[in-house]
């Protein structure tokens, strides 16, 4: 058999509302063209992210009845912990409400003015927490990350020769540590391969420097692994991810996207003194350092969640699910990112609409077709999202990639939803010589793609 069937089948259903055309219309005139701005109900498939949109298992529910709300020292704690620890080594897990907090916690104690954090590419919420230190993020992905069409296995790598220059440059004593962040979100959901971590630990310990992951997608990376790299094809995925945690010092970790789970994160440490120093920390913003910001119940559906997410069976259907929706849009012409990576199909705008300049913004046109045609909800991932202002002239600077990305949530959507969504981005593929430009309307400083409004722009 070539494409699993789910390896579950369904307990509870969900609603979903199918709005017509003339309401849709509407809803996007209502929300001025920003899709943040429709409410969840009025869209039919929602593609706008995998983080904390993943479908419970029954034992994960079975979990949240059995959570042990006590303030302090709970059983469900010891279950997260236990479960974390067998997973990661880490010997000391701190849990965080999500992944951010996690990142705050630790880029306080070795963030700071003067100190440059690398990482093959800082997710948004990792580069600001690093920047709020004061401290400088430095994105190191390979040349390969930047070409949509290049079909290189391990996009996510870590370019080793620019790693190498930057410790020359700034010197080890000015570098706290380096992040690998597994899969590469922000470059496509791309893996980043066991040999690529094994060489950037090597690099790293030759001059002190500790290597820690992010680790939100670790089994999708792992699976990955399995999947592409020569030799690791007999490994089991628990066993790839173990080697992989090894290789580091610590990790933060979002429970929501490989966590199975709705909500929640932590922080794997192997620094005793550290992890009295983050325990701390956690006191003042978080919690008591046997929740951490969740509730019992959370850390006993994370416990669950993360024993069930490095079952291969789920794996194979996950990255074979996403991977057949690229695949599908792909054949029919739709330039997408290649290869399709571990949690999302994304589509490269820039080259489906370059009738559009860039600061119209072809991936948010995009956007706003998907939901017309059929209600999907996907996000932009390009110039409205990560445009620069030019310093001297106040000029925006457009984002070098016009993405559109179709997140999949976990174990959410059946195989003919996919199919839906691709006739969908087929139909207005074959229109796309009709689709123009948007403009921005009205826009906030920073993160204005939350909340900005935007207007068509219609032919004189
Ligand atoms: C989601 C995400 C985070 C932040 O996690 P939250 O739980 O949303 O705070 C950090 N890094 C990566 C790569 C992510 O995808």
């Amino acid at each position: 058999m070539k494409f699993p069937s789910e390896p579950f089948k369904i307990k509870v259903i969900e609603r979903i509302r199918m709005t017509t055309h003339e309401e849709r219309e509407e809803i996007l005139a209502e929300a001025g063209y920003n899709l943040f701005l429709v409410k969840a109900e009025d869209c039919h498939i929602d593609l706008l992210t995998d983080s904390g949109t993943a479908a419970m298992s029954d034992e994960q529910w079975s979990g949240l009845v059995r959570g042990d709300e006590s303030y302090a020292s709970s059983r469900s704690f010891f279950r997260f912990e236990k479960v974390v620890k067998d997973l990661t080594g880490f010997p000391f897990v701190i849990p965080t409400h999500q992944g951010r907090a996690a990142e705050k916690i630790l880029f306080s104690m070795v963030g700071g003015e003067g100190k440059t954090v690398p990482n093959n590419t800082h997710f948004d919420t990792t580069r600001a927490n690093v920047e709020y230190t004061g401290a400088e993020a430095v994105d190191l992905a390979v040349p390969e990350a930047s070409v949509p069409s290049n079909e290189h296995p391990f996009k996510g790598n870590m370019d080793l020769e620019a790693l190498d220059r930057l410790i020359e440059q700034y010197g080890p004593q000015h570098i706290p540590l380096v992040m690998i962040t597994l899969t590469n979100n922000t470059s496509g959901g791309q893996p980043v391969s066991l040999e690529n971590i094994r060489a950037v630990r090597d690099r790293c310990r030759a001059d002190g420097i500790p290597l820690y992951l992010d680790a939100c997608r670790f089994a999708e990376n792992a699976w990955l692994i399995k999947e592409r790299e020569a030799g690791q094809e007999n490994r089991s995925v628990a066993e790839i991810a173990r080697e992989v945690f090894d290789c580091a010092e610590g990790c933060t970790m979002s429970a929501k996207k490989d966590g199975l789970a709705n909500i929640g994160g932590f922080l794997g440490l192997r620094d005793e003194e550290l992890a009295a120093r983050a325990r701390n920390l956690l006191v003042l913003t978080e919690g008591f350092p046997t929740y951490g910001g969740m509730a019992g119940r959370d850390m006993e559906a994370i416990a669950q969640g993360l024993q069930e997410v490095v079952q291969e069976d789920y794996l194979c259907f996950r990255i074979n699910q996403v991977r057949r929706l690229g695949e599908t849009i792909s054949q029919a012409g739709v330039p997408i990112v290649k290869p399709v990576g571990g949690h999302a199909v994304y589509i490269d705008a820039k080259a489906m609409l370059p009738h559009i300049p860039a600061l119209q913004f072809p991936g948010h046109a995009l956007c706003i077709e998907l939901y017309r045609e059929a209600g999907v909800r996907t996000v932009e991932i390009g110039s409205v999202m990560f445009a620069r202002k030019d310093a001297a002239t106040g000029e925006e600077i457009p984002s070098e990639l016009e993405l559109v990305r179709l997140a999949i949530p976990r174990r959410v959507y059946t195989q003919s939803h996919f199919d839906y969504v691709a006739e969908a981005v087929v139909r207005v593929y074959e229109r796309r010589h009709e689709i123009r430009g948007v403009r921005i309307v009205e826009q906030e400083p920073m993160l204005r793609h939350f909340t900005a409004r935007f207007e068509p722009i219609v032919d004189k």
